[in-house]
């Protein structure tokens, strides 16, 4: 023992503390789930402060989502004693790609003031192109067009670059031609989609080396947690940061001034300012030395339906010669049983790398994993708010509670059960309540005010509330842009200038320009939340609610409100508006006591005493659609996915599956997921209430009026039996061998294509 530890590094096992201080050199720490591993990452950067080595500008550090990454900034500044001023390079790679971008916008021919689209907008636009093309959509759906797009883009592919056989595999061969166009438009729309946060830095790095060095100087250390799930794109844009070619003669040593778009009037950031001579951290001088620490683990590999390549993890040690490799073996988050279960079930996948876990935690009092049964769905949410009620009653926090569900339609029932109840809970990963279509609109306004040129954005709203801008005047708008080149909102404002409209439809569209042209005007000035609500108030958008007599209208009036109060949190519109692009994570009831409720998929890092697994059935968990796709490294995905859930909890689990589903309006009778047998049964028991459905389940006659059961008591019965002879009788294990040559079947038919964007999970 050298000395006395600083504080932030007790209590660290010494292969931890090998990673925190190992700060020099590349370092990748390969460990299983609730070992530490973020945990490193964050204590890491408190030392590598703590001890000068560094600024809090000067670290890259990127989490796999914005709350991650706020929460890791709150720990740092624990760990360090005090608050952490900045640490601007710490967020998500889409986050991080935003302000790189903003900063280079022009070389990648954009003004700094871009937009971000989302899905939505995109699939807009590509089916604009795509009809353009005098295309049928319906044979080309934008939406697959899309997912193309996506995952060339999440391969770092450019129109150039994308393969002769993908290129020709949409719209007969029109694919490369299309996606040209589309990179074209978003150009002129001053835009980008989510890809592009990442393509347009890689592809400025690549062009530029004076900027891509100008990064190499700044950044003194890169860390990045759940490397297992970085995809090509993001693979590449980390090397280009981290390997550090020999700098090239000819290129100034401070490199050229820093880029900015013509546009952008703000200040250059205080973290720009390198560092005087005497405050330059000590490892200045050592300018070649990759500083770079990747923690992951491959058996949480769950995105490779996204592009994730968990093989980045694999070749770490061959782009970083000399790495350091740790391995953590000591769980620090789940009791035995839960360990236990969660490693048995994981050990069914044959392409892994195969890690020791262990845990000293072992209460005999603790409990063992519970398998629960239910009828339907419905008495699935019904009995699950009742065991959280029960663990309320017990003096349990919601907020150490969870249910994670594999797909999010699976959320809805969950909701409304909780409303029911009087429950709080919170969703986290979705952007359910920007999708709101109120929401939508009134955001499509104060983009078009914080960025004139924002079409689609225009196009949501021009006639919104209806103020008899049809087709027909649309049109006319779009053959002014196409014709000068321009913006929409600018093609208007020439219009409403000449004759070519018939009065009435110019009067609207002139009211409408100057209203925008007066609110961008208040921009600058003007409260943003204010502003806000004047746009709505002046754009009679908040009136055509008030004047709407459904049922949901008072409720989208409730949302417009929210939608204003929550801006109160950014400090402008533009912020507001960025926050909004990249919320995935944001929850602004923080201080609430709630149960928590998200996909498995934006599970991930997160920890909870009690966690709830429900929909544990075939075709659903695991989901057919992966088998389908994924054949059998699908369905290793799916179990991937199954470990990270298992994982999530530190002290009470359960696992819940219905024997009857309605997916897609279709009720179907269901089979017991296949991962309920891979958990070992000497740290699992079967819920006492589930058991043939002594609890929840209800004869027929006691149903719900209105509901149709589409099931005899026979089927009733069979369920019933299946489920209570779970780990032992011959029922079981006939479900088990039908499921296998389902499977086996499916198996034989697909190719191993599984890159493509599913329309579930995150
Ligand atoms: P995952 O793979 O799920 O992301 P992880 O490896 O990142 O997990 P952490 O979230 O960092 O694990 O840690 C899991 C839990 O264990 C946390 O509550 C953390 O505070 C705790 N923990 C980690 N290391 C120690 C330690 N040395 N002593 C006590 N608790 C620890
Ligand atoms: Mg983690």
């Amino acid at each position: 023992r050298q000395g006395a530890a600083a504080p932030y590094l007790e209590g660290l096992n010494p292969e931890q503390r090998l990673a925190v201080e190992t700060t020099e050199g590349p370092v990748l720490v390969l460990a299983g789930a609730g070992t530490g591993k973020t945990r490193v990452l964050t204590t890491r950067i408190a030392h590598i402060l703590a001890t000068g080595r560094a600024y809090p500008s000067q670290i890259l550090a990127v989490t796999f989502t914005n709350k991650a990454a706020r929460e890791m900034k709150a720990r740092i500044g624990v760990l360090v004693g005090q608050a952490i001023e900045g640490m601007p390079w710490l967020g998500t790679f889409h986050s991080i790609g935003v302000k790189l971008l903003r900063r280079h916008a022009e070389l990648a021919g954009l003004k700094s003031s871009f937009t971000i689209l989302d899905t939505d907008d995109q699939i807009r636009l590509l089916k604009q192109l795509i009809q353009a093309e005098g295309l049928d959509d319906k044979r080309w759906p934008a939406r697959q067009f899309a997912q193309m797009i996506d995952g060339w883009k999440n391969k770092g592919l450019v129109p150039k670059d994308i393969p002769e056989g993908d290129a020709r595999a949409f719209a007969n061969g029109k694919g490369r031609e299309l996606y040209t166009a589309y990179q074209e438009r978003l150009k002129t729309l001053n835009a980008v989609d989510f890809g592009d946060l990442l393509l347009h830095p890689i592809r400025i790095f690549r062009e530029n080396p004076d900027v891509l060095a100008e990064y190499h100087r700044k950044f003194k250390y890169i860390l990045v947690d759940e490397y297992q799930d970085t995809n090509t794109a993001q693979y590449l844009w980390l090397r280009l940061l981290a390997q550090r070619p020999q700098i090239k003669s000819g290129l100034p040593a401070e490199g050229r001034a820093r880029d900015r778009a013509p546009g952008d009037v703000s200040p250059a950031p205080a973290e720009d300012q390198p560092p005087q001579a005497a405050e330059r951290p000590v490892s200045e001088n050592k300018q070649q030395q990759i500083n770079i620490c990747c923690v992951g683990d491959d058996d949480q590999s769950i995105y490779g339906w996204r592009g994730a390549e968990v093989d980045n993890i694999l070749r770490f040690e061959k782009d970083f010669p000399g790495a350091t490799v740790i391995r953590l073996e000591r769980n620090y988050r789940s009791t035995a049983h839960i360990l236990g279960a969660a490693s048995h079930l994981i050990a069914h996948n044959e392409g892994r790398l195969g890690k020791t876990l262990f845990t000293d935690a072992a209460d005999p009092d603790d409990p063992k994993v519970k398998v629960h049964a239910a009828w339907d769905s419905e008495e699935e949410a019904r009995a699950l708010g009742e065991e959280i009620e029960a663990l309320q009653a017990k003096e349990h926090a919601l907020n150490d509670m969870a249910i994670l569900v594999r797909a999010s339609f699976q959320m809805r029932e969950f909701e409304d059960r909780f409303v029911t109840l009087g429950l709080n809970y919170r969703v986290i990963g979705g952007p359910r309540f920007y999708e709101r279509m109120e929401i939508r609109d009134a955001l499509a306004y104060f983009r078009v005010v914080a960025q004139g040129a924002d079409d689609l954005a225009f196009e949501r709203i021009v006639n919104v509330p209806k103020r008899g801008l049809g087709e027909a005047a649309v049109r006319q708008i779009h053959d002014v842009a196409r014709m000068r080149g321009a913006p929409l909102l600018q093609a208007a404002r020439d219009l409403v200038g000449t004759e070519e409209m018939k009065p009435k439809p110019r009067a609207a569209l002139r009211n409408l320009v100057e209203s925008f042209e007066r609110w961008q005007g208040m921009l600058e000035r003007t409260p943003h939340t204010e502003l806000a609500e004047l746009i709505l108030e002046e754009s009679g958008y908040t009136d055509m609610w008030k004047n709407d007599r459904s049922a949901e209208a008072p409720g989208r009036l409730e949302n417009l409100k929210e939608l204003i109060r929550s801006m109160e949190e950014y400090e402008s519109l533009r912020g507001f508006l960025e926050h909004v692009a990249l919320v995935m994570d944001a929850e602004r009831d923080e201080e609430l006591d709630a149960v928590s409720l998200m996909t498995l998929h934006s599970a991930k890092g997160l920890e909870f005493d009690t966690v709830f697994l429900p929909g544990w059935e075939e075709g659903l968990f695991p989901h057919q659609r992966a088998l389908d796709e994924g054949g059998r490294s699908g369905l290793e995905e799916e179990r991937r996915l199954a470990y990270v859930g298992l994982t999530r909890a530190k002290k009470n689990l359960h696992v819940w599956f219905t024997s009857n589903r309605r997916i897609h309006g279709l009720w179907q009778s269901t089979i017991p997921s296949r991962f309920l047998d891979e958990l070992p049964e000497a740290h699992v028991e079967v819920a006492e209430d589930g058991g043939a459905y002594g609890g929840y389940g209800r004869p027929l006659g006691d149903r719900q009026p209105g509901r149709p059961n589409p099931y005899g008591p026979s089927r009733f019965d069979e369920a019933a039996e299946v489920f209570s002879s779970t780990y032992a009788t011959p029922g079981w294990q006939r479900a088990q061998k039908n499921r296998t040559d389902a499977t086996a079947r499916n198996w034989g038919t697909r190719s191993g294509h599984q890159v493509e964007r599913i329309g579930y999970g995150e």
